[in-house]
């Protein structure tokens, strides 16, 4: 399997490893947004969060809880922001199911994403559209 993450959880690759059980590994991002941001994975190879098995991701989310804040702590910060990138388009560069936790430190220059305007009535219309996507 040509995959970096499942590389690490073999041993076959380096890692700052900061939480590992039987099933879920995390260690820090090689290439940080904040420094301390951390990657949570399965050990199972699942290429993206709308592939992975619920009762994964719900066990996934217990570990996230847990060690948020001792991320936050380690990193002297004030609060974190929770991430997955779900497919190319949304910036998904490793195929195999992460979180990433990222501490956020009071003046730390991160912009938030920017916000668009609806048109009138155009709210409704992808309320819409989301509502019948869900029901095929
Ligand atoms: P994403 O864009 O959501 O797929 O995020 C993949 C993340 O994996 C990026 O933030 C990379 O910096 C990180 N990354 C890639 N290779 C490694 C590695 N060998 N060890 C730790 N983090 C890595
Ligand atoms: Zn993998």
């Amino acid at each position: 399997m040509d995959c970096i993450f499942c590389k690490i959880v073999a041993g076959e690759l380096p890692a700052a490893k900061v939480y590992e059980d039987k099933r879920f590994l995390a260690f820090l991002d090689i290439n940080p947004i904040n420094k301390g941001h951390v990657l949570v994975i399965p050990k199972e190879h699942h290429e993206a969060l709308t592939n992975t098995p619920v009762d994964i991701l719900k066990d996934l989310i217990a570990i996230v809880k847990t060690l948020a804040p001792a991320v936050v702590s380690g990193a002297g910060g004030a609060g974190f922001n929770l991430g997955v990138n779900n497919g190319k388009v949304a910036g998904q560069l490793v195929d195999h199911v992460h979180f990433h936790i990222i501490p956020r430190l009071d003046n730390d220059n991160l912009h938030p994403w920017p916000g668009k305007q609806y048109a009138e009535g155009e709210k409704e219309s992808y309320a819409q559209r989301i509502l019948k996507s869900l029901e095929s």
